[in-house]
């Protein structure tokens, strides 16, 4: 009766009539406006809910089946039970629901769903509603003043058809992240909100001004504006701010990188290429030591993009079992004989396009961290290698490179022990190789490790020698059992007569230590002919032999040896 009443006072809107206004509305809104059918059982959203969700259309029948494939799984449940309750109660009258739909491309998205719910003679009839997107970046930013992300999509949507003529350039505060967590958020807000009058300051007329995240800023010039142009005004808001610091007298130490992208340098003038390019510009000012600006070049973004493909394929091989990594194996010679003494494990990685070389992928391997199991796959490889060796010469011994990252992070020692055992090689046959050059950050670590390694019986060589510091006190620390002379320092002593006396003083220095020498990187005969009169114990260099595969090294080095034996 009650309900009678009031519906009786107003006249009821119908479903088609309602329709009708979601489309009258739905170029003026980012919500999305819905009218749900219950007596039909139909649905009706605004049209451009179809480019963001997953849905069979934005006009359907089957309410509930059909909407199940754009809720989130974990929400459906929730979802359901709520419309079940609409319909059986008489009387509720609103729907409010914070849960997850599903985009275009599977991803949930949140959202809230409010709705009202009409009612005739007690039955729900339809319910009429709008659907937001609570996790959309915002339009405008109240801390700022400024218009966001979404506005800045927007205004290049005007965009599409003829590209102008002027640049993008990038702002981004060094060092924001401290000044929050210095001096309060309240101070980073302050701080905010003076780097965008600055920047509004300086920007004139035409130009427009955009606050994209947290601390960053996008300036835009479709006017015609050129790189000169661009680090002009990014100087003038680099210099002011520099005096509002000092006015501040240095409460806040803040400075500004800018990255400048021109317009004629987008190959594909879109919002995210944009957003991307000029990212990678920012980026790229920031890794040049902040404070400073960078202007794009399409050449630094292929090297960019080449180390983050190679960084994804390597990812993936290490995921895969290693597939496109091999092992190359160079020969090491005892010097007093000519004999092959063993070998080094070097890395390999296999692409499509081609050999990569260690240089280019190990410090990515290193940076990622993936050269903690590559590190272990390479030593199971070598070892297993060895043994087969052992076969023909029973002494042979296999060195491997072992990078500071797997010192520091990971149980190098246990995986050395273990990999050991399994492949049934004793620990004198096999030789560690680390960089002098890491050694003095990962101090504790190495210690540790080293002496650990000399415990148990593994050789160690100290890589590298007479590149970086070559401090002659670790030597008497460390005691190595082999110093390996880096191919630098042997090129230096063979063209001038001071640095030989120096290797040769120091070959001297070190056998008075009773520590072995390897030369590294001899090429020539006649080189070879020089460094044979210091004398090291063990040479390495192509003269000798290249590093290559398993099988080459068998066929060009075993056999040989094999008969010497
Ligand atoms: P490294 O340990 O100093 O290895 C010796 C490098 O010198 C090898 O380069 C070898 O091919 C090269 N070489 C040998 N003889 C000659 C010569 O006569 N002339 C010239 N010009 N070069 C010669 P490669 O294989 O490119 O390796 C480069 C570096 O990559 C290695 O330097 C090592 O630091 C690193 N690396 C290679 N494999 C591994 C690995 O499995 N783990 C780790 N952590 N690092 C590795
Ligand atoms: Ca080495
Ligand atoms: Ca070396």
């Amino acid at each position: 009766m009650e309900e009678k009443e009031q519906n009786m006072g107003q006249e009821l809107l119908t479903v088609d009539a309602i329709r009708q206004m979601i489309d009258l509305y739905n170029p003026c809104t980012d919500d999305y406006l819905f009218v749900l059918d219950f007596q039909k059982d139909a649905y009706y959203i605004s049209p451009h809910a179809l480019e963001r969700f997953r849905l069979p259309g934005y006009n359907f029948h089957g309410v509930m089946k059909n909407l199940a494939q754009v809720v989130y799984e974990k929400d459906r449940e929730t979802l359901m039970a709520d419309l079940d309750d609409i319909l059986s109660s008489g009387n509720r009258d609103s729907h409010n629901l914070i849960y997850r739909w599903l985009n275009t491309e599977g991803q949930p998205v949140w959202i809230n769903c409010r709705g009202r719910v009409t009612r005739v003679e007690g039955q729900a009839a339809y319910m009429v509603g709008c659907i937001n997107e609570i996790g959309r970046k915002q339009k405008a930013d109240n801390v700022s003043g400024l218009l966001g992300e979404s506005s800045l999509q927007l205004f290049l949507q005007n965009y599409t058809e003829a590209i102008p003529d002027g640049y993008f350039l990038r702002l981004g505060l060094d060092n924001f992240k401290s000044i929050n967590t210095k001096l309060g958020i309240e101070y980073g807000d302050m701080v905010l909100r003076r780097m965008a009058d600055i920047i509004e300051q300086c920007v004139h007329d035409g130009q427009h001004l955009y606050r994209i995240v947290a601390d960053e800023f996008m300036i835009i010039d479709f006017d015609g504006g050129t790189a000169e142009k661009a680090s002009e005004l990014y100087r003038s808001i680099r210099r002011a701010l520099d005096q509002f610091v000092e006015e501040n007298h240095y409460e806040a130490f803040v400075t500004v990188s800018g990255g400048i992208l021109l317009c004629r340098d987008i190959p594909k003038f879109s919002f995210s290429q944009i957003m991307k390019l000029s990212e990678f510009s920012l980026t790229q000012a920031k890794l040049l030591g902040r404070n400073r600006e960078y202007l794009f070049i399409q050449k630094d973004y292929d090297v960019f993009m080449k180390r983050k493909l190679l960084t994804q394929a390597l990812r993936q091989s290490v995921a895969d079992g290693f597939h496109g990594f091999e092992v190359y194996y160079q020969p090491i010679f005892f010097n007093s004989d000519g004999s092959l003494c063993g070998a080094e494990a070097l890395m390999r990685y296999h692409t499509a396009e081609g050999m990569v070389m260690p240089g280019e992928f190990i410090p990515i391997l290193e940076e990622t961290g993936l050269i903690i199991p590559a590190g272990r796959w390479i030593l199971y490889e070598a070892l297993r290698f060895a043994k087969r060796m052992q076969e023909t010469i029973p002494d042979f011994r296999v060195n491997v490179n072992i990078s500071y990252v797997q010192v520091m992070k990971s149980d190098i020692v246990d995986d050395i022990m273990r990999a050991l055992e399994e492949c049934d090689v004793e620990p004198k046959d096999l030789v560690i190789e680390l960089t002098e050059s890491g050694l003095i950050e990962s101090d504790v670590y190495f210690t540790r490790l080293w002496k650990q390694l000399k415990e148990k019986g593994v050789k160690l060589a100290l890589d590298d020698f007479g590149t970086g510091y070559s401090n002659f006190h670790y030597l008497n620390d460390l005691r190595p059992d082999i110093i390996k002379i880096d191919r630098s320092f042997t090129v230096r002593a063979i063209a001038n007569e001071y640095e030989y006396n120096l290797l040769s003083l120091l070959s001297g220095m070190v056998r008075n230590l009773e520590l072995k020498v390897c030369v590294e990187g001899v090429e020539t005969e006649e080189e070879k002919e020089k460094i044979a009169l210091l004398p090291p114990d063990f040479s390495q260099g192509y003269y000798y032999g290249r590093p290559c595969a398993q099988d080459a090294f068998e066929e060009q080095f075993i056999r040989g040896a094999g008969k010497q034996a």
